[in-house]
């Protein structure tokens, strides 16, 4: 079944107005027909059986069914990423989002690569990153978008910290040889899992030593040193599954 994102503005009562583009893919494209059924999401954690009622200029839908998301979500886990060439950047948000990540934090890194301005540039590149979500959440079902924070430095990331009581806080680090995922203890009811992945130039030895202080362990993924992109995804499959969450 086709699947389509709404904004819960457009909604008055079980009725929903889907948006221009959504409109013009349901009626150019696919063209379907009043009385076809479709699914809806809005990023609040329901997914909506619905049916088309008018293909007028915007398609209107009358909700039929809402369920809350039955997908297990697993321990929260939140991902640090330290700024990546755009196109690498672009494919780390989306795998976030299909891995279930809950927020991404780009940081700026000291050997990141790639133009890291944030001025109007850095609009535009959230702007992008916000639509690569959007997407991915419909390519895969996900009805709560990943939230995406704002670029800052590594310091003010790992000083951030919500008080959640249960915390584990890992940094993958290439050079670290001791530490691996299986060494550590079961992943059994943290409340929260913070994961820091370095650029591709990896992490200085002043950055593994700041995240430290504030109670970053570093973690090896294996004697092979991997593309930072392959590394995000690796990491993030591993924990989740060690967390219970896949
Ligand atoms: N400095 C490396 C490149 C870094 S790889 C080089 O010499 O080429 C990019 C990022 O991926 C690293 O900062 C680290 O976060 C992660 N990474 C890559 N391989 C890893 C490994 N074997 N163990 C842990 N993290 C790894």
């Amino acid at each position: 079944m086709r699947r389509f994102f709404f904004d819960p503005a457009a909604r008055k009562g079980e009725m929903v107005l889907l948006s221009d583009i959504e409109s013009r893919h349901i009626v150019k494209s696919l063209r379907l027909h009043v009385g076809s059924r479709i699914e809806l999401l809005d990023g609040t954690g329901l997914r909506y059986l619905a049916e088309i009622t008018s293909l007028v200029r915007q398609v209107v839908a009358r909700i039929l069914t809402a369920d809350a998301d039955a997908q297990e979500e697993g321990v929260a886990l939140h991902v640090g990423q330290a700024m990546l060439k755009n196109a690498k950047m672009d494919f780390v948000v989306e795998k976030c989002t299909e891995l279930g990540v809950t927020s991404l934090s780009p940081f700026i890194s000291s050997r990141s690569q790639g133009n890291l301005d944030d001025g109007e540039r850095g609009g535009k590149r959230q702007q992008r990153w916000q639509r690569i979500i959007e997407s991915a959440c419909k390519q895969c079902s996900r009805t709560r978008p990943l939230e995406l924070q704002g670029v800052r430095p590594l310091a003010e990331l790992c000083s951030a910290d919500g008080g959640e009581p249960r915390r584990l806080r890992l940094l993958f680090w290439e050079e670290e040889k001791e530490r691996c995922l299986h060494d550590l203890p079961p992943f059994t009811d943290y409340g929260r899992i913070d994961l820091l992945l370095g650029p591709e130039g990896g992490f200085s030895r002043d950055e593994v030593a700041l995240a430290a202080r504030f109670g970053y362990q570093s973690i090896s993924l294996g004697p092979r040193i991997l593309r930072a992109e392959t590394a995000t995804v690796a990491a993030i499959a591993i924990v989740r599954y060690l967390s219970g969450a896949m």
